[in-house]
């Protein structure tokens, strides 16, 4: 049954199983660091933001939702940069990431899943589908979660955000 790629598989694992349903290669990959011979390996605080991350927000939705394609993850700072990403974005931090439903994917749907589920969420922005169609949240290491949910739209050309729903900051940290 041993073949190259489950050797490949086994070590990535070995050194990056996130969590109950994720593997580390779905928030390290990125397309544009391939093209761009960029490393994005994430440092060891960012892999532990990312194993956070997971515990707290994206294996409980994975359990109540179903498969989750994450589209964004980790970034590098130069990844970051070189899609003109945030200079603050906790993409850089490890965590933050972009996701879809593998399954009837709808993105204020998401996010209402996520508040309603009453999950440790530091932000959460739903992107409509001319913006993206896409969910990104975020869970803070240090712990102070904004409970931040914002709605991203397009308004003459730009993108605009607006409140979702009223935050509720609170307390929440990753002990793992
Ligand atoms: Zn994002």
């Amino acid at each position: 049954m041993q073949n190259a790629r489950r050797g490949a598989r086994s070590v990535e694992l070995a050194v990056g199983d996130l969590g109950r349903f994720f593997d580390l290669s779905e928030f390290t990959r990125s397309s544009t660091a391939t093209r761009q011979g960029l490393d994005n390996t994430p440092t060891p605080e960012a892999l532990e933001a990312l194993r956070g991350l997971v515990a707290m927000i994206l294996d409980p939705l994975r359990e109540e939702e179903g498969p989750v394609r994450i589209t964004s993850g980790y970034r590098a700072p130069a990844v970051n940069a070189a899609i003109r990403g945030s200079r603050t974005s906790q993409h850089m931090k490890g965590e933050a990431a972009d996701l879809k439903l593998v399954r009837s994917h709808n993105a204020e749907r998401v996010a209402a899943l996520l508040a309603a589920m009453e999950l440790p969420v530091d932000q959460c922005i739903w992107y409509e589908p001319d913006v993206g169609g896409h969910v990104h949240v975020s869970f803070r290491q240090d712990g102070q979660q904004r409970g931040q949910f914002l709605r991203c739209f397009r308004e003459n050309g730009r993108k605009r955000y607006a409140t979702y729903i009223q935050s509720t900051p609170r307390s929440c940290e990753f002990t793992g």
